[in-house]
């Protein structure tokens, strides 16, 4: 599977590098965590490594093992600027276009750095030199993890294993996603024969919100709507509502699975309402068949996965909402 990837990659990790590792914008347990082990292992490997995130990411993400180290561009943008000019070769993780860092995307216009991918979403861009990409694999974590294991096995240990568990576990919902394998909860059992605390992961990660994040909570579900005949339901929050809540980045985080545990609903949209940015930011969930990356694609200038995608519109809540309610009602045979 990955062989033809790790021999070359091994080419490029011969001698010691200076590398830029990126995860995508708004990163989340997946992003951070697969830079971060990725950079730990690097640097087991005898390399200079920085992690630059476009921006910054919540709160339940700051234990992670060194990400106190993290380089973030919207707040140092003259130091990671100088990181990128001087690096040799930069990995991108977690995302497959370069429109997901920007606005470092800009800046590295003809800078001409080699660029190696990894990564699981659908349609993978062509810029990098070397791409490992498996849309079947449910978390870059776990990608990361297999490049190591073929690389170098004796490097991996407990804070680049705790990183790796976090992200595997993010992204598949603790282990209960479709894209959970077999392979999956194998490597999660080498990870925690290395002396990765599951139990504190997951506390961490699960167990740190403000009572104001469950206030915020009740009226995303005080504000869904099921969209009759159709098997999906939709939610919004405003801004204002945000406000009332004492809005956290990260807060929302997951809401949006809620409408799929209504039974038989196959389709789930979140749309949050961000005024400083002035866009509608949009998440997809679905069950089954509907492709939500295809339609994050197609009517939200998104896309992400078959059953977990995002997107955005730059009209007000409201009129977002009426577009989508519309959308979905072409949908009736496809969501019946
Ligand atoms: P979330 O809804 O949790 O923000 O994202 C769900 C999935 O879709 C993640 O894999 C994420 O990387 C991807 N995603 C979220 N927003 C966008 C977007 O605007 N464009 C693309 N291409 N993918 C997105
Ligand atoms: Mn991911």
């Amino acid at each position: 599977m990955n062989t033809e990837f790790c021999a070359q990659l091994s080419e490029h990790l011969k001698t010691s590098k200076k590398i830029v590792i990126f995860p995508h914008r708004n990163p989340d347990g997946d992003a951070l965590g697969s830079t971060l082990g990725w950079k730990h292992f690097l640097e087991a490997l005898g390399h200079q490594c920085w992690v630059i995130s476009p921006n910054e990411y919540p709160k339940f993400l700051k234990w992670l093992p060194g990400e106190e180290e993290i380089i973030l561009y919207s707040q140092q943008e003259t130091l990671a600027q100088k990181c990128i000019a001087e690096c040799d070769l930069i990995f991108t993780l977690d995302f497959n276009t370069l429109s997901r860092i920007a606005p470092i995307d800009d800046f590295l216009e003809n800078k001409d750095i080699p660029m190696i991918m990894i990564d699981h979403h659908e349609s993978p861009a062509d810029y990098p030199i070397l791409t490992f990409s498996d849309p079947q694999i449910g978390s870059t974590c776990e990608m990361v993890y297999e490049v190591m294991v073929q690389l170098d096995p004796s490097k991996i240990n407990a804070r680049i294993g705790t990183c790796i568990y976090t992200g595997i576990m993010t992204d598949t919902g603790s282990f209960r996603f479709p894209s959970t394998s077999e392979r999956t909860h194998q490597i999660a059992s080498e990870l925690i024969a290395l002396g990765v605390n599951h139990t504190e992961i997951h506390q961490n990660i699960y167990d740190s919100y403000r009572t104001e994040r469950l206030q915020l909570l009740g009226k995303t579900l005080n504000n869904l709507v099921q969209v009759n005949p159709l098997k999906a339901v939709y939610t919004s929050l405003s801004q204002a509502e945000l406000n009332a809540c004492n809005f956290q980045k990260g807060d929302t985080e997951g809401f949006v699975n809620y409408g799929l545990s209504i039974e038989g609903i196959r389709l789930a949209v979140i749309m949050i309402e961000n005024q400083q940015e002035q866009i509608i930011k949009m998440s997809f969930r679905s069950k089954g068949d509907f492709d939500v990356n295809q339609f994050a694609r197609e009517h939200f200038n998104g896309g992400g996965h078959k059953n977990a995608a995002g997107g955005m519109s730059s009209l007000s809540l409201e009129d977002t909402i009426d577009r989508l309610h519309a959308i979905l009602l072409t949908y009736k045979e496809a969501l019946a």
